[in-house]
């Protein structure tokens, strides 16, 4: 009988798989029975973000965590597919940040040329999951979105690909709940104009913090401040931005910090996190984990330990992403048809505590690129994945971080080379700092609006 794969999520993993399966078929492999099932009605996941807070048009809560001139921030050099280059996509080089469209239009590029979109069932809700150790079935209940009818499906093999950045983390603080301006956490964040002449405070110490941050900043914010849990992020910040340590408690629009020091401010953005959250599945397969380089009980980050029918992409906290993804389903396409033995159980486990080890002992970042990076080989060299030079790609890594730290306004104004054709980026018409339409047609077609000719003004300050 055909072997019957089920995924869940149409996101960069997803994707991932389904077209791990297209090249298998272009090289002339039987593929199985695949259907994928996406609530949102179009593919793309965190790419394919939305205006809405809360729910979504369907009552379903929004997916997307991402918001209005959002651009990439890690170089695009690093998250190219090896078998579909920016070159290929665009026809030209462009430059090493793009933002959220372009890099959304990117993704799509590829799934669109390789005619995948006929298995995905979109608006289409995975609910419910149960596995028969006898058969050695998964049977999946989902929701059709639209006519809310709900079905089932059997599978022989299953791929998580639902993401973990959607859920928020949300620790309460003292004194919160009577803070008198806006509370929101980063996932509901759509855009920072609102923030113009505001006084904001970050909590937490990482990219969305970063990122929240410097888009206030950039949107006319009178001040920002950033409360760390474990350790501040030391870049060279603007004038109007500081460090602080934790939050203790609010008191109305007053943060007191662990450090005895205090401040008023008018909005408050929870930055601290997302949690791996997989309500459709039973809890002895769910994953639980803090947001890592390599989660517990997946043998090569994909493979679930008690249960080797069921594969999570995309479930690590990430240097890298579409080519890591790529390279797990790969791994995961390889497994699932036999192409690829699994060891047993005990030397499955030798395996991870050998990864989890490593990572305990990973020093700083430099080194967790490197570990991200021999991970991605490790996968790589077991398919037929096109291989590229990681070794460059974690030196961009490493450039990218000290680019980071020497000019955290302008890191994306950088540019660097692509490790799958050679082309070098183009420096984009506008720096990051002074582009205030992220549309995919003034990215690529560049009008003389927001260059950086001081010919004109940008026109969130010709707003003003
Ligand atoms: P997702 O993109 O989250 O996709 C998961 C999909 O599963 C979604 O389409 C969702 O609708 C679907 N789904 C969820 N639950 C169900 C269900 N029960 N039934 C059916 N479908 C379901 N990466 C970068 O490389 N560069 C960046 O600049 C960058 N910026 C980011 C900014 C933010 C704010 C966030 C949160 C993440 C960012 N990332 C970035 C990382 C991003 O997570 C990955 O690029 C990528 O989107 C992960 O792909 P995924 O398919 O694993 O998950
Ligand atoms: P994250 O990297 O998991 O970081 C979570 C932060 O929250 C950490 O600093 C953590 O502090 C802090 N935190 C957690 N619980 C806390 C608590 N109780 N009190 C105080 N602080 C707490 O999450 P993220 O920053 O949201 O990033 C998620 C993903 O989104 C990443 O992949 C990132 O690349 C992506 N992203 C990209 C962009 C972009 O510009 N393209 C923008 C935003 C996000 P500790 O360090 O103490 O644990």
């Amino acid at each position: 009988m055909t072997l019957r794969v089920g995924i869940i999520g149409a996101g960069p993993s997803g994707l991932a798989q389904l077209r791990a399966f297209e090249s298998a078929r272009q090289k002339g492999a039987d593929i199985p029975e695949i259907l994928c099932f996406e609530k949102q009605s179009d593919w793309g996941g965190q790419w394919n973000n939305s205006w809405r807070i809360g729910l979504d048009g369907s009552g379903e809560p929004v997916h997307s965590s991402m918001y209005r001139h959002l651009w990439s921030n890690g170089p695009k050099e690093c998250l190219e597919f090896s078998d579909y280059s920016f070159d290929e996509h665009f026809g030209r080089p462009i430059s090493s940040f793009p933002p959220r469209e372009v890099l959304f239009d990117y993704i799509k590029g590829r799934v669109e040329k390789s005619d995948v979109r006929k298995y995905v069932r979109f608006n289409t809700v995975a609910r419910h999951t149960t596995y028969n150790e006898a058969t050695q079935e998964f049977t999946v209940t989902v929701e059709d979105l639209k006519t809310n009818l709900t079905e089932t499906h059997v599978f022989d093999k299953l791929v998580v690909s639902t993401g973990h950045f959607h859920v928020p983390s949300a620790p309460e603080f003292k004194g919160i709940k009577t803070f008198p301006g806006e509370v929101l956490h980063a996932h509901d964040f759509r855009g920072a104009e609102r923030f113009y002449g505001k006084n904001l405070l970050m909590i937490g110490s990482s990219y969305s913090a970063e990122d929240i941050g410097m888009q206030s900043h950039k949107m006319g914010a009178a001040s920002i401040t950033l409360s760390y849990r474990t350790a501040p992020m030391g870049y060279h910040w603007p004038a109007n931005t500081v460090e602080r340590p934790l939050v203790t408690h609010f008191l109305g629009p007053t943060a007191h910090f662990s450090d005895g020091t205090q401040g008023d401010f008018d909005a408050v953005v929870l930055c601290t996190g997302y949690q791996h959250k997989y309500p459709f599945l039973p809890s002895e397969m769910s994953l639980k984990s803090p947001n890592v380089l390599y989660p517990g009980n997946l043998y090569k980050g994909v493979v679930w330990q008690q249960n080797t029918n069921l594969f999570y992409l995309g479930a690590q906290d990430q240097y890298y992403t579409f080519n890591m993804f790529d390279a797990q389903a790969w791994f995961a396409r390889d497994v699932m048809t036999g192409a690829i033995d699994l060891p047993s159980l005990a030397d499955r486990e030798a395996d991870i505590q050998l990864w989890l080890k490593r990572q305990a002992a990973l020093p700083d970042h430099d080194a967790e690129a490197d570990f991200q990076t021999d991970y991605l080989r490790e996968l790589i060299d077991a398919t037929d994945y096109p291989p590229f030079d990681l070794d460059a790609v974690s030196q961009l890594f490493k450039d990218w971080m000290r680019h980071k730290h020497d000019d955290i306004l302008g890191y994306r104004d950088m540019l660097h080379r692509s490790v799958v054709t050679g082309t070098m980026a183009t420096k984009h018409h506008t720096r990051w700092l002074n582009a205030m339409d992220d549309s995919m047609e003034r990215y690529l077609n560049g009008p003389s609006q927001d260059a950086d000719n001081g010919a004109t003004v940008p026109d969130i300050v010709a707003a003003r």
